[in-house]
């Protein structure tokens, strides 16, 4: 057992309340057992930290009380609770930011990301990893290999989202995917699915900025999107119709469609623009009620799948980035340091042209 010197700060970057946020100097952890505490290096920025600054909830999860906000971390080991093994201090690690019971029938059967008691960082009402010193279970700290980078470490939640979507997908060699939204979470489910063996990959999106980064990332096609549906229409009828301007335009039927944009328009191509017996993912949130074509996914074998994050995936990330078969590095369009991380949320929420993902990093 081991312990961070007192004298150390553990400056902490809290949401005080919807759309206040502020630096705090927060006491260091000390781990218990089982645990370690970890010096936050590096830190990814996602649409959710953002989300609950701006509108202080997602979905049901309401943030009552000051939180801690980032998920996507990684950073070095600084002490060690009881009996904890597998690690030394001095270890660079990413942070699996969900730490489930362990004990529910989900847990046991491998399926964790759907435990009911999952402890999540960034969601009400977990603290989350912007800040020096994060303890963590020692279990969801996964040592990098030396050619992996403390920011690409903390990339990986992000590429996570995309392995356990392609994994949904049951993605197959020589598959033809279409993915909606070309934001990280939808280049990633892209650069997932062609890992796993997908041969053509399309990409839709409204922004050309994006779409013009997708191809040069991993898109073998891309699909402006520009029309939007008309009002007082049904718009699985205009989904219909978009989807056979795309066909008529060369590309074919997709094996696997991912949506990674939560938009029912979006969603009710995808029924249309999958083959018969294919499967569509749904990996984007978006309105919690959407109308889609019964008739088609019954009529034609359609699986619609969910995504609720994601379950062991961090090993396989760390293979697929150790032997340079999934690139993270060209995503991060800018950096921050940590204590300009306001600066960096500023940024995310204006979405400004050009940027696909923001590291906040942590030198000193
Ligand atoms: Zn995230
Ligand atoms: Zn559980």
């Amino acid at each position: 057992m081991s312990t961070v010197s007192s004298s150390k700060k553990n400056n902490s970057f809290v949401l005080q309340k919807q759309d206040e946020i502020s630096f705090e100097d927060r006491p260091v952890p000390v781990a218990g057992p089982g645990q370690v505490i970890v010096n936050i290096k590096a830190t990814g920025i996602c649409g959710s930290d953002v989300h609950y600054w701006t509108h202080g909830r997602i979905g049901h999860f309401v943030c009552k009380g000051p939180m801690v906000l980032g998920h996507e971390s990684a950073g070095i080991v600084a002490s060690l609770g009881e009996g904890v093994t597998d690690l030394e201090v001095g270890d660079r690690v990413a942070l699996e930011p969900g730490v489930p019971c362990g004990r529910c029938e989900m847990c046991k059967i491998g399926k964790y990301n759907l435990c009911p008691d999952m402890a999540f960082a960034a969601t009400p009402p977990y603290d989350g990893t912007l800040c020096d010193f994060y303890r963590h279970s020692a279990d969801f700290c996964y040592k990098l290999p030396k050619n992996v980078s403390l920011e690409e470490g903390a990339l990986i939640e992000p590429l996570s989202v995309g392995i356990h979507a392609a994994r949904r997908g049951e993605v197959r060699l020589g598959d033809r995917v279409f993915v909606f939204g070309a934001g990280p979470v939808g280049l990633l489910t892209a650069a997932a699915a062609k890992a796993a063996g997908a041969a053509h990959v399309t990409m839709a999106d409204i922004s050309e900025s994006r779409l013009k980064f997708a191809k040069s990332y991993i898109a073998d096609e891309t699909i402006h999107m520009t029309s939007k549906p008309p009002k007082d229409v049904d718009t699985n009828e205009f989904a219909k119709a978009e989807a056979e301007k795309i066909f008529a335009s060369g590309i074919s039927p997709a094996n696997v469609v991912f949506d990674c944009t939560g938009v029912e328009v979006c969603v009710q191509m995808s029924i249309y623009l999958v083959k018969n017996n294919g499967k569509i993912v749904l990996v984007g949130m978006g309105a919690s009620v959407q109308s889609i074509s019964v008739a088609d996914v019954s009529a034609r074998e359609v699986d619609v799948r969910g995504v609720m994050r994601y379950c062991n995936t961090y090993p396989t990330a760390i293979e697929m980035l150790a032997s340079g078969k999934i690139d993270l590095k060209s995503l991060i369009t800018h950096r921050y340091k940590f204590k300009e991380s306001l600066e960096a949320f500023q940024h995310v929420k204006e979405g400004r042209e050009g940027t696909i993902k923001i590291v906040i990093t942590n030198d000193d």
